[in-house]
């Protein structure tokens, strides 16, 4: 089966612009978690921050430019629906997208090739855009996010495997003393992603898969919705608070996805978004007509 070179070149270009639009507007619930935290921060510097991240989201919309200066690398998360007429395309598009909305944008450029340690240039590397797959039987859209992992916020992360015995709370110590070493690092207020499983892998994934999760949502499971909200309560009484300046608040939120565990392992993950998460979602439908669900009301 051959590319349809005609289909790259309309689906690259909706992802490009999918893709500047996403860096320099934070998504809707972002911006009104945001929004939410100012009016808690009354002291100290925090106020100031605050008003400065406005200030920056602002003048990114007026310029038109990134709303910060590291524009991550970029990642992809596709579920595909199993009817969706352009499998083949889907690729290459999503890399073409990637070259043109670096010039577009612009991006920074982020991709070090590992061991020639050499700059590509236009955000394209071996495996970057990285991109996950996931097949949805039965649908014909494609639904794809885009994240821009960031340097800083991507420095917490990190992904272990605990004795069972370590339990639940190992889990909470080990993310508290990764928050308490390295949170500061990730531009506070921070969306805390948790990924717990079996082995590191699957639980580091699960913790990236967490971030994409609105702002303010939680795990259908009651025990993991709790935990979710007593992590983030803990980690508010850190005090990191905005750009790490202290305050009452120091992470959005806590998103918790999980995957049965071995008897005998017990795996935490921990990926991190900083108060600058530029996430994007949109659902693509055979036709190119799409939902930019994240970022509501906005034509590509
Ligand atoms: S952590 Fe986020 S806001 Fe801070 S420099 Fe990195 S991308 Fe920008």
């Amino acid at each position: 089966m051959s590319c349809d070179s005609q289909v790259v070149e309309r689906l690259s270009g909706l992802v490009s612009s999918f893709i500047c639009h996403s860096a320099g507007h934070l998504p809707d619930d972002v911006k009104t978690r945001l929004a939410q935290m100012k009016e808690v921060e009354t002291e100290g510097f925090a106020p100031s921050i605050y008003d400065v991240m406005e200030k920056n989201m602002e003048m990114a919309d007026k310029l038109g430019r990134p709303s910060c200066q590291d524009t991550g690398l970029p990642q992809f998360f596709a579920k595909v629906g199993t009817g969706f007429p352009y499998l083949e395309e889907i690729e290459p598009a999503l890399v073409e997208a990637v070259k043109k909305a670096t010039v577009e944008a612009p991006l920074r450029h982020n991709a070090v090739e590992v061991f020639d340690e050499v700059n590509t240039g236009n955000n394209v590397a071996h495996r970057i855009p990285w991109i996950d797959w996931e097949l949805v039987p039965g649908s014909d859209k494609l639904e794809l996010y885009f994240y821009m992992a960031g340097g800083g916020c991507s420095l917490p992360g990190f992904a272990k495997v605990l004795m069972p015995l370590e339990g639940y709370d190992g889990i909470a110590k080990a993310v508290f003393d990764q928050m308490t070493t390295y949170g500061v690092n990730a531009c506070p207020p921070c969306l805390v992603g948790i990924g717990i499983a079996g082995s590191a892998e699957v639980a580091a994934k699960l913790s990236k898969k967490a971030l994409l999760r609105p702002v303010g949502s939680h795990n259908e499971n009651p025990k993991a919705a709790q935990m979710e909200r007593d992590i983030e309560e803990g980690l508010n009484s850190v005090g990191l608070g905005p750009g790490g300046f202290g305050g009452k608040l120091s992470v959005m939120g806590v998103n918790i996805e999980q995957a049965a565990r071995h008897p005998a392992t017990l795996a935490v993950g921990m990926s991190t978004a900083c108060w600058a998460h530029r996430r994007a979602g949109m659902i693509i439908s055979p036709d190119f007509t799409y939902d930019f669900f994240t970022h509501k009301g906005v034509t590509l």
